[in-house]
């Protein structure tokens, strides 16, 4: 496993970068503001390089509706990618694991580099540029666009933003830091919009997305004295509101944020994924950490796992192991 001390500067990762010439990007599956967004913003550089860029998709559907604002938001299914590229880049994603298609990509590639702000490295690539304390995999991403000598575009800015808007939940998780801030400052400066982007990220709702809301909302219960909360969303309730998945995205920050919890868990079924278990924090307990403990992986604040388990096996396994590890952790 490598360390931060391996991480490579954005100068050297430029380098790697300029002696490719055909390019594949990806970033991890059920694709968020930060994995698209920095993905993106790579091929928008790597195409004022001269490169010839591929962003892929590791799951054959549709990439998320709500980021469909983003400029140039076209992708190809990595398994329809018959292509051998010079350079494979990885971004926002720790392990080979969460690439889903893509992965078969890592072993296809001439040469490989991820770029990813997760802690947990699991070294799988050849070359690997990485900050466990960058809000978002965008800001290493804006930090090669700087280093790079090409003037950053409105559009870079802009899909760098989002990562980090969403990353960050709008500037305000423990993940927030000077440098997010910092950074929007300059991209706000390059014509980037931060109240045009927020409410079209965040205030975009569609009814039955709100009406998904209060169905979770309704089957909230809580464990550890109320220290933590826990809701689910079933597979039925996607197809009978006319939903996809990716409206359920700000689902677990709605659990967090209640009075007196500290730790929240979304299980929602899917199929043949298993259940898919969203884990937040906001205390010093490391849901990172547990999540890692059922294979699963994340940041201290914000993690995931899944489940091969019918839902309501899964939800007292995970619960129960979390009322316990709550109360030992001081
Ligand atoms: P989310 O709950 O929004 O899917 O994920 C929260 C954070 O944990 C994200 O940074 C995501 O990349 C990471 N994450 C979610 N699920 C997994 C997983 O199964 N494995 C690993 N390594 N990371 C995960
Ligand atoms: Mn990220």
């Amino acid at each position: 496993m490598m360390s931060v001390r391996d991480s490579l500067s954005p100068q050297e990762a430029l380098a790697v970068m300029d002696t490719a010439q055909r390019i594949a990007i990806a970033g991890h599956i059920n694709p968020d503001g930060d994995a698209l967004g920095s993905a993106l913003a790579l091929q928008s550089l790597l195409r004022a390089m001269g490169k010839d860029v591929t962003v892929l998709l590791g799951q054959d559907h549709a990439p998320p509706e709500l980021y469909k604002f983003l400029p140039n938001y076209e992708f190809v299914w990595a398994s329809e990618y018959s292509e051998v590229p010079d350079l494979f880049i990885v971004v926002d994603a720790s392990t080979a694991k969460r690439l889903g298609n893509s992965e078969r990509i890592l072993g296809v590639a001439r040469d490989t580099l991820v770029i990813d702000h997760h802690t947990n490295y699991e070294g799988f690539a050849h070359h690997y540029i990485g900050d466990t304390m960058a809000p978002a995999a965008a800001t290493l991403i804006w930090r090669i666009i700087k280093a790079s000598g090409i003037t950053p575009t409105l559009d870079m800015a802009t899909y760098c933003y989002v990562g980090i808007m969403t990353d960050t939940g709008r500037f305000a998780f423990k993940n927030t830091n000077a440098s997010a801030f910092a950074d929007a400052s300059e991209m706000i400066g390059i014509g980037v919009d931060p109240a045009g982007l927020s409410e079209l990220v965040y205030e975009n709702k569609t009814l039955p997305a709100l009406r998904l809301e209060a169905l979770m909302t309704d089957r909230i219960q809580f464990s550890g004295a109320g220290s933590i909360a826990y809701s689910f969303i079933l597979k039925d309730d996607l197809r009978t509101l006319g939903l996809e998945r990716d409206v359920t995205e700000q689902l677990p920050a709605i659990l967090r944020a209640i009075k007196g919890v500290e730790v929240a868990a979304l299980f929602r079924e899917e199929g043949r994924e298993g259940i898919r278990v969203n884990l937040r924090s906001r205390s010093s307990f490391n849901v990172g950490a547990f999540a890692r403990e059922f294979g699963g992986g994340g940041h201290a604040g914000a993690a995931g796992l899944t489940l091969e388990q019918p839902l309501d096996e899964a939800i007292s396994c995970v619960v129960e192991r979390l009322a316990s590890e709550l109360s030992a952790h001081t």
